[in-house]
């Protein structure tokens, strides 16, 4: 028989590969959506057919509870969020409901549902913000350093109090920063590889960031999805860090990516000040011992053929936008 899970966020880059992941491992896999005017599915088109599309919204409890009734999976992969940390400032409470009480929401589905479900909470990095240790993990404390910082931290303790009061099979994977050509513009990794890619075919000529000293701990997404469902694959359910124990700074990460289309990143890169968080995480980088003990899990992607990747990447889209 084969497994079934279901995605919330399958939409997003994440859900997109763990989708591919787990229909490769034999899964029925099963795709929450949430209703808009507009079809958003250009990160799941190629697997669109193999996936069992279904409205939902994580601000709607009864949804939730109507599709775990309905399709009963086995698995529950929460990847849906409000992800993007400077939004969190301008929409705070928007991200309070999605980020954080939402993962109260799935979890009391699956407690009244079928508490035998095994549970995936998509924590983040951004939860060690003004880190009190270095490199971080499993064990250090938390300080967040902004609204989706903070939700995430509600979402990781609910998880670990659901296991705790209810003997769920629920996991908190602590994950770094990890990107892909399928990452939102937004995000400084692919807004610097399609800035690149636009400077480089001639349709922009300069690159406005933001603090160019934050350092991050950054990884390729598709191994970061290996690691959430070898999580779940345990018996006995506890949280883990997944990160490369790297830490790269944005000025490097420019470097990087211009020099992979033979451009100086100096010409381009512009300070923009509209890109400063308001209070900064500056150091992240963690250490992903546990997981590698406990899961077997190691990244096969390094950081310069990361970015190499999606600059390339970027580059074969504007051009095609192009032509
Ligand atoms: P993403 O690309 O921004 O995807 C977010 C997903 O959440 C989208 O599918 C979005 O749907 C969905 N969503 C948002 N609000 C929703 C709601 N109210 N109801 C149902 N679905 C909703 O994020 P990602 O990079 O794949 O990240 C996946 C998860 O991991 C997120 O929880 C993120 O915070 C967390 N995380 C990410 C990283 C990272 O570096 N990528 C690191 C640590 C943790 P639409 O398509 O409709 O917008």
């Amino acid at each position: 028989m084969a497994k079934r899970a279901l995605i919330t966020g399958v939409t997003g880059q994440d859900g997109s590969y763990l989708a591919e992941l787990l229909l490769q491992q034999g899964y029925e896999v099963i795709g929450m959506v949430r209703r808009s005017s507009t079809v958003g599915f250009e990160r799941i088109a190629h697997i669109q057919d193999d996936i069992t599309i279904v409205g939902g919204d994580l601000l709607d409890q009864a949804s939730l509870i109507t599709m775990l009734s309905e399709f009963r999976p086995e698995e529950v992969y929460n990847l849906a969020a409000q992800s993007f940390v400077q939004t969190s400032w301008s929409q705070p409470v928007l991200t309070g409901e999605t980020t954080a009480l939402a993962v109260t929401r799935m979890l009391d589905a699956i407690r009244i549902v079928d508490p035998s479900i095994r549970f995936y909470q998509a924590s983040s990095s951004e939860m060690f913000g003004k880190v009190l240790e270095v490199p971080q993990r499993e064990t250090t404390p938390f300080y967040p350093r902004s609204p989706y910082g903070v939700a995430k931290v509600y979402g990781h303790w609910i998880t670990v109090n659901y296991r705790e009061s209810y003997g769920l099979h629920a996991t908190s994977g602590i994950l770094f920063n990890h990107e892909s050509p399928r990452r939102g513009l937004e995000f400084a990794p692919r807004k610097i590889s399609h800035g690149v890619a636009r400077i480089k075919l001639g349709l922009d000529s300069e690159l406005p960031m933001g603090n160019l000293d934050a350092q991050r701990d950054w990884g390729y997404a598709a191994d970061y999805v290996r690691a959430m469902w070898l999580m779940l694959q345990r018996d006995t359910p506890t949280d883990y860090v997944i990160a490369s124990g790297e830490t790269h700074s944005v000025r490097e990460l420019c470097q990087i990516a211009f020099s992979v289309a033979d451009l100086d990143w100096e010409e381009h890169v512009r300070v923009d000040e509209r890109f400063m968080r308001p209070a900064e995480v500056d150091l992240l980088v963690g250490d992903p011992a546990r997981a590698t003990e406990e899961l077997g899990w190691k990244r096969d992607v390094d950081f310069p053929a990361l970015v190499a990747m999606m600059v390339e990447a970027d580059l074969a889209l504007v051009r095609r936008q192009l032509s």
